[in-house]
């Protein structure tokens, strides 16, 4: 290889492990190196920085003035405390032919192949610009992504379309459930519970709180709308956290319990949550009032995202099976940032990437050397329809 050669894609990989971008900390490092390469790849770049220690990107190759096509990747990764890893997962390490380390799939694996890409990008003359956008707190509800998108919408870009480069197996995946979650906190009032008459019980509010999450996940289950293209294909909804009490002989002064719904398009996860959460308030906060001022509850929003509904008939979904070499499309369960370039960004998406979602946020995570390939051949064809 000759000293001027760019990166091959297993060595940009190599050093996007290297930084440890846990959502928890700073991406900066990560951010730096990759204005490098885009800036040896003669790329524009646009740095935005919302909030300290934290940046995405959004780096153009081909004319800025036209629409063209985004692909888009995170560069934060979950935690791997407590997970039995057999290597460093923060140093990519080969093992029969597998890459392990951790957001191999999920999904600093794609975004690798787009910046191995970009002298390719740059070498294309492309008629039409491919920009590569990079977010951060993905992981953490989808946040980084909006500034970004922000910035998009600032600049007058109006991409045809996104690929969200999310592990789907380069599957072209068309749909996947919004989701709102957050945390309520029922504040009671403790004593003796030999007194327990005196006191307001907040496990025993939270307990009506979560039989009617319950209740109206069952009717949504029984009777809701259905979509049969996601495995589990009706929305859903369940309280996934508790935390109350001190003692087995005090009333619980508070419970916080944290609850979530996941909606196919035909229902809206924000609208659940907040049908939910005026029961909260108008019945059990009401009546903790009633009994006393002092009592009543808080909530804190946890998570809010759309979901993504693209028609497959489309332009986009079209050229997103070509350029795969598919011919069909999936739904998945999981969130992504492709709903948020949908509806805020009002930008056509998709997410096809390489790599398994069931090998993502687990202990050695990889992605094969053929499957970064296969994501290679779909983005070189992109560029070759962008000339
Ligand atoms: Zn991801």
């Amino acid at each position: 290889m000759a000293a001027t050669d760019p990166p091959a894609i297993p060595d940009i990989l190599a050093r996007l492990i290297a930084f440890d971008t846990v959502s928890a900390k700073s991406n900066l490092a990560l951010v730096e190196a990759v204005e490098d390469l885009a800036r040896a790849a003669g790329a524009e770049i646009d740095r935005i920085t919302p909030e300290a220690g934290k940046a995405a990107l959004w780096i153009t190759l081909g004319p800025g003035d036209v629409p063209g096509y985004v692909l888009s990747g995170h560069s934060d990764v979950v935690p791997t405390e407590g997970q039995p890893w057999t290597s460093d997962p923060f140093r990519l390490t080969e093992r029969d032919g597998r890459l392990y380390g951790r957001g191999t799939s999920d999904m600093k694996g794609f975004v690798a192949v787009c910046l191995a890409l970009m002298p390719e990008m740059a070498a294309a003359r492309l008629a039409r610009p491919i920009h590569i956008a990079l977010s951060y707190d993905e992981e953490v509800g989808c946040l980084g992504v909006r500034p970004l998108i922000a910035r998009m919408r600032e600049r007058g870009v109006r991409p045809l379309g996104c690929f969200v480069g999310e592990p789907t197996g380069m599957e072209v995946v068309v749909g996947h459930k919004g989701k709102a979650a957050a945390r309520v906190t029922f504040r009671g009032k403790a004593c003796h519970s030999a007194l327990a008459p005196q006191g307001i019980n907040a496990i025993e509010y939270a307990a009506r709180f979560i039989d009617h999450v319950r209740l109206s996940a069952e009717g949504l289950a029984r009777d809701g709308a259905r979509d049969p293209l996601y495995d589990v294909p009706h929305t859903t909804g369940l309280c996934s956290v508790v935390r109350g009490g001190s003692a087995l002989n005090i009333v619980p002064e508070t419970c916080a319990v944290e609850f979530e719904y996941r909606a196919i398009a035909a229902d809206d996860a924000g609208g659940l949550a907040a049908s939910a959460l005026a029961y909260a308030r108008e019945v059990l906060g009401a009546e903790m009032a009633a009994r006393d001022p002092a009592c009543g509850l808080t909530v804190e929003p946890l998570v809010d995202y759309p979901g993504l509904d693209l028609d497959p008939a489309s332009d986009l979904a079209r050229l997103a099976k070509r350029l795969a070499g598919r011919e069909g499309h999936a739904k998945v369960s999981f969130g992504t940032e492709a709903g948020l370039f949908e509806v805020l960004g009002g930008v056509p998406s998709v997410v096809i990437g390489p790599g398994s979602i069931g090998r993502a946020h687990r202990a050695d995570e990889f992605i094969e050397r053929a499957e970064l390939e296969d994501c290679a051949a779909f983005v070189r064809r992109l560029i070759a329809d962008c000339r």
